[in-house]
């Protein structure tokens, strides 16, 4: 790495320590021109794919947002902060091993269905009416069979 001090190319590698968590490595550099030293530090870049929602616009994808929409399907649900963390981490893993630059928010949905199906039926629905806002009632309907097995048979 070059020198940021006289731009010189060849800078040696004094100290590497990984931090305690072990998500970063931090290095002491030493260059050998002026013998100035410096940090760098490396992290494993992740990145989550841009949101594209309905109008065609993109957004950042937000972990909070992500959390506010499965907090309030959850609302007074009997359905543990950690277990909400572990869907939020599902969803993103799922995110980032797709490896894509984008994803349609109607795609996020689904994730987020998927997550909640498996945590709590009631708030599942919720979401699902909401999300689907109602438009295609079919959707919705289908929604609700398949979280209740047995209750109307078609
Ligand atoms: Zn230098």
């Amino acid at each position: 790495m070059k020198c940021p001090f006289c731009g010189h190319e060849e800078t040696g590698v004094a100290d590497t320590r990984v931090s305690d968590e072990g998500d970063i490595v931090r290095r002491r550099r030493k260059c050998a021109a002026c013998e100035k030293r410096f940090t760098t530090y490396e992290r494993a870049e992740i990145q989550l794919p841009q949101v594209v929602k309905k109008n065609g616009s993109r957004i950042e994808f937000s972990r909070a947002k992500l959390r506010a929409s499965l907090d309030l399907a959850l609302r007074k649900r009997p359905v543990s902060t950690e277990l909400v963390d572990a869907a939020i981490i599902a969803i993103e893993e799922k995110l980032l091993s797709a490896g894509l630059r984008e994803v349609l928010s109607q795609q996020l949905g689904e994730l987020v269905m998927a997550e909640l199906k498996k945590l709590d039926k009631v708030a599942y629905i919720r979401f699902a009416s909401v999300y689907r806002n109602f438009e295609d009632i079919d959707a919705f309907s289908r929604a609700i069979k398949e979280v209740s097995p047995g209750t109307r048979k078609k």
